[in-house]
């Protein structure tokens, strides 16, 4: 029941062919979802002095605690979530190698036959696993009519809906009103909401929420995945974490111990050194460093903004967001444009269509790619 995963293979393939046929060519490659700017130097020196420990035997470490260092937990505990109100501590938050494994694997803990309800377009994470686990998949269209922030009906009802706020591949960002609806929903229904946060760290200075626990009545119905891969360039290094409030409960069971005793069987957790980098990116000084890494990111989205802007092509994201969503000029399908920019102007950029059948005729662009190559 699960198709192939050809988005990805089908781009390599196709800028490969080209590229082999043009070899003078240069390409612009905004297709990205990975980082490009290095890790920052208060991360660079933490991780260093973490591998100093582990090579002397008074400061050697070996197994990490399952659900995280103390340090870390509460680090995260108080900078993301009580420092912006939410009433958050650190034994909620589980620390892991990433938010991809954390989205795919959170679905262990509910009923095989719970109905599970995803947005199209969408990251293909949350649908992939729920299909390997045997589960059926509702789809809430996303659609320029919504701005791409699809609000609840009553014909969606479902026991474990997924919502990413920044969006992949969107950009489209949910307001406070917008994400209280879906708590309301939730609340009202019994279902719970898994929030990925993977892109809070490209909210501006605004009102925008950053966590679904800026929402009130979120700790009964929510669960937030999150990460640093994009937040300080731990793409590579691999750190996220996911927080589960401990008055989350179904049908009497607290959701909080249930993922205690699903980590503590599955993982031992994630290395010490990763985690002492990932704490150092909660210190004031890692704070100011990774902000202007993301403000490179930041620059090359606001570029590429103005460009459609002066072309006046509709589009959604980047400005609190690292993709710009946009439709493609004289209804091409997402293909046709992809096919266009790579053979006349030689940009590389993702297909929406690959992220589900509202993408088509939408098509992504990354600010994760090189500064003047975007200028270009
Ligand atoms: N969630 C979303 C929405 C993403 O786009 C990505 C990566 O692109 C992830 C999660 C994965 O993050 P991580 O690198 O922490 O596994």
């Amino acid at each position: 029941k699960l198709p192939g995963s050809y988005l990805f293979s089908t781009v390599g393939k196709k800028v490969k062919a080209y590229s082999e046929a043009h070899p003078d060519k240069k390409v612009i490659r905004l297709g990205i979802g990975d980082v490009t700017q290095p890790l920052v130097p208060a991360i660079i020196k933490a991780m260093h002095e973490a591998v100093d420990e582990m090579g002397n035997a008074d400061t050697f470490h070996g197994y990490a605690p399952d659900l995280g260092y103390e340090f870390l937990r509460s680090a995260m505990a108080k900078n993301d979530y009580q420092d912006r109100g939410c009433d958050i501590k650190a034994d909620e938050i589980f620390i892991s190698d990433g938010a991809k494994c954390d989205s795919g694997n959170i679905q262990e803990i509910f009923a095989k036959d719970n109905k599970i309800a995803v947005c199209d377009p969408v990251y293909p994470v949350y649908f992939d696993t729920n299909v390997m686990a045997g589960r059926r998949i509702k789809f809430i269209s996303a659609n320029e009519g919504n701005g791409f922030l699809p609000m609840p009906t009553e014909d969606d009802k479902a026991d474990l809906i997924y919502i990413c706020s920044p969006n992949n591949p969107t950009g489209a960002v949910f307001e406070h009103e917008k994400l209280k609806a879906w708590v309301d929903y939730a609340n009202k229904n019994g279902a719970v909401l898994i929030f990925d946060a993977a892109y809070e760290a490209f909210i501006g200075d605004n009102n925008l929420p950053h966590s679904i626990f800026e929402i009130e009545g979120s700790r009964d119905c929510a669960i937030e995945i999150c990460s640093l891969s994009k937040t300080a360039g731990f793409t590579g290094v691999r750190c996220g974490y996911t927080i589960i409030p401990k008055t989350l409960k179904r049908k009497g069971m607290c959701l909080n111990d249930m993922w205690v005793r699903n980590r503590t069987t599955k993982t031992n957790g994630v290395s010490y050194i990763v985690q002492r980098g990932a704490a150092a990116v909660f210190s004031e000084e890692g704070q100011r460093q990774v902000k202007e890494n993301l403000a490179v990111y930041r620059g090359n989205a606001k570029t590429l903004m103005k460009a459609f802007d002066n072309c006046g092509i509709w589009y959604c994201g980047g400005e609190n967001a690292p993709y710009i969503w946009f439709k493609c000029p004289n209804n091409m399908t997402s293909w046709e444009c992809f096919d266009l920019l790579l053979n006349e102007k030689q940009i590389i950029g993702t297909p929406g269509v690959g992220f589900g059948k509202c993408g088509e005729g939408y098509f992504r662009l990354s600010s994760f790619g090189d500064t003047e190559e975007t200028k270009e």
